[in-house]
């Protein structure tokens, strides 16, 4: 496995991938990798894939008031899982490389990142659609594979990559979670022992108001539930909502793909999820 910090680099190692006929396969992660970053890895590979996971802690897609300063790195311990799950190539870009004195550009994706996080995290989607054009245009993959664990993220990305005419193919990879149904996250490092016992709740109440809706019961009850089960284990609700699988509109009919979202916080830590509402069958 190769490792780049400079783009000159980047691209050359990639020119000869491709001049071999090799196809780029892109996996953008902030790092602190997980099973659910591997996933992705695992979706990314096939016979003639080369496999570019980049890492890097986009600064613009944190508020002022949020975790930048204390989120987890471990690039050793990345490295080392990188290599083991067979990725061809790292991309560790700096971030005054990224983001010279003189940048001036903002990519901003209208609708699809005004709700939901959009509205909690003011500017984060504009962070997110600007560090993956950048990326796009770095390695100039055929694929990139994000995760359906961020699904208004997964929505934003491939709007942009749509509106500006990348070509490339962007893949969902469905969530991965620990035992207990807790979506993998690096932000779990944050939750004590007893936060992490109560950080069940937030799957479960999805998959409680996913069930009662997909059986026919009012989506603003399953909603409220939700919102109460939520309190009741002890978080702070920033929202649960159904909406569009393919728009994030709200109050989707039942004849569209409905997904229920959902973010919440325990103590200090921001847990976000989703799930789809399946018909029963
Ligand atoms: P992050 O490093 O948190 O920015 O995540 C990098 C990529 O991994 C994003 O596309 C995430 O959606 C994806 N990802 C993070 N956690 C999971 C998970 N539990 N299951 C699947 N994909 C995930």
């Amino acid at each position: 496995m190769e490792v780049f910090r400079e783009l000159a680099g980047l691209r050359a190692a990639l020119a000869s991938a491709r001049a071999d006929g090799r196809e780029i396969a892109l996996v953008p992660t902030m790092g602190a990798l997980h099973v659910g970053h591997i996933a992705l890895i695992e979706a990314a590979r096939r016979p003639g894939a080369c496999v570019v996971a980049s890492i890097f802690v986009n600064p613009r897609q944190f508020g002022a008031n949020e975790d930048l300063s204390r989120y987890p790195r471990k690039e050793m311990g990345d490295i080392a899982m990188l290599t083991e799950a067979g990725c061809d190539v790292v991309w560790l870009p700096p971030v005054e490389a990224m983001y010279p004195d003189e940048f001036a550009t903002n990519v901003s994706v209208a609708g699809v990142s005004d709700g939901l996080d959009g509205e909690a995290r003011p500017g984060h989607f504009d962070g997110v659609a600007t560090v993956v054009a950048k990326l796009f245009n770095q390695v100039s993959p055929s694929r990139a594979f994000f995760g359906e664990k961020d699904f208004q993220q997964l929505a934003v990305v491939r709007r942009m990559a749509a509106d500006l005419d990348f070509d490339v193919e962007v893949i969902g990879v469905p969530t991965q979670r620990d035992d207990d149904g807790l979506a993998l996250s690096s932000r779990n490092v944050y939750l004590d022992e007893e936060e992490r016992a109560k950080a069940v709740a937030l799957p479960r109440a999805l998959g409680q108001a996913a069930r009662a809706i997909a059986g026919g019961g009012a989506p603003e009850e399953a909603l409220a539930d939700a919102r109460a089960a939520l309190v009741a284990a002890g978080f702070a609700v920033d929202y649960v909502e159904l909406v569009d699988a393919d728009t994030l509109a709200p109050d989707p009919p039942a004849d569209r793909r409905r997904q229920l979202v959902a973010a919440a916080r325990l103590g200090s830590t921001r847990l976000i999820d989703n799930l789809a509402v399946s018909p029963i069958v």
